[in-house]
């Protein structure tokens, strides 16, 4: 039957994707919590990864977003369908095995699960984190190309930890913005998408840049806006994003994302992708082809 979609770019685009969040977490754990002008002097330009960090990561270790993001992932593959039980489950094991970091607001989301089965967190005009929006992408993929899906997913796995107005529609622009990128958007087209978010939350105005990279969503969201935008390379897109500092890990993994999806598996450097836990990569590459061949754009 006629498909209007390549779905071997889609596949292509999805891999790089989750490879890219893995990437940048892995790299920019190494800087988190340290300012750009911190970086600048003891790196100059920071741009491999090494590990260490607060952290004391092994080089190419993941932290907590990409171990996050696996968790419903693989919650979706073992289902073969959407369960906001079976990605609590997994996050609830994950914390018990002791993860190298856990957010606090998804450490008390996961332990009020753990109490009294809580799936959605109570409203709460204070959690507007990004360890929500950090760990979309698998939602993302597995809800391709249908928005409706998306924001289910998206919001249903957030709310586990976060239930709040903008870290919402900062998942729900991020994972818009990741469908366009996945069926082969321009930038152009996903800047104008973002000037709907912009309208609606003036706060997320990343134009003049003000350089806080923060684990606040906004922050967040402004530095991966800004540097996806201005990066010509899914190089320079994570360069730029990750010598901001601040939460480097999550920026780090929120842009690789976006740049991955957007670039594709032929513009990761190399050096990077050698670089980051072998089993990780593995498992990663077994969970795209699942996401992707189980969403509707291959069902067609
Ligand atoms: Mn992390
Ligand atoms: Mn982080």
């Amino acid at each position: 039957m006629f498909n209007q979609y390549n779905l071997e770019e889609i596949r292509d685009r999805a891999r790089a994707a989750f490879i890219g969040m893995a990437i940048g977490d892995a790299l920019g754990a190494t800087v988190e919590f340290m300012t750009a002008s911190e970086i600048a002097s003891k790196y100059g330009t920071f741009r491999d990864i090494i590990g260490g960090g607060w952290l004391r990561l092994k080089p190419g270790q993941v932290t907590d977003d990409t171990e996050m993001a696996l968790c419903i992932a693989r919650a979706i593959v073992k289902n073969q369908a959407w369960s906001v039980e079976a990605v609590a489950d997994n996050f609830a094991a994950w914390l018990k095995s002791r993860p190298v970091d856990c957010g606090d607001t998804c450490r008390k989301g996961i332990r009020a699960y753990l109490l009294n089965g809580q799936l959605e967190s109570p409203p709460n005009e204070w959690d507007a984190g990004n360890g929500a929006a950090m760990r979309i992408l698998p939602a993302v993929l597995f809800s391709l190309p249908d928005g409706e899906l998306l924001k289910k997913y998206v919001l249903e796995q957030a709310h586990i930890t976060h239930n709040n107005p903008v870290s919402d529609a900062a998942c729900l622009c991020l994972g818009e913005l990741l469908h366009m990128a996945l069926c082969g958007a321009g930038k152009n087209r996903m800047n104008r998408h973002v000037d709907g978010l912009v309208a609606r939350f003036p706060t997320f105005t990343f134009v003049p840049y003000r350089g806080l990279a923060t684990g606040y969503v906004v922050d967040t969201m402004q530095t991966v806006l800004h540097w996806f935008f201005r990066g010509r390379s899914f190089e320079e897109c994570l360069v730029g994003t990750v010598n901001q500092g601040g939460d480097a890990d999550t920026t780090g993994a929120i842009c690789g994302m976006m740049a991955g999806a957007y670039y594709g598996m032929d513009a990761i450097p190399k050096r990077w992708m050698k670089k980051v836990d072998g089993k990780v990569i593995a498992e990663i590459e077994i969970m795209v082809e699942r996401l992707i061949t189980a969403s509707p754009v291959w069902r067609g």
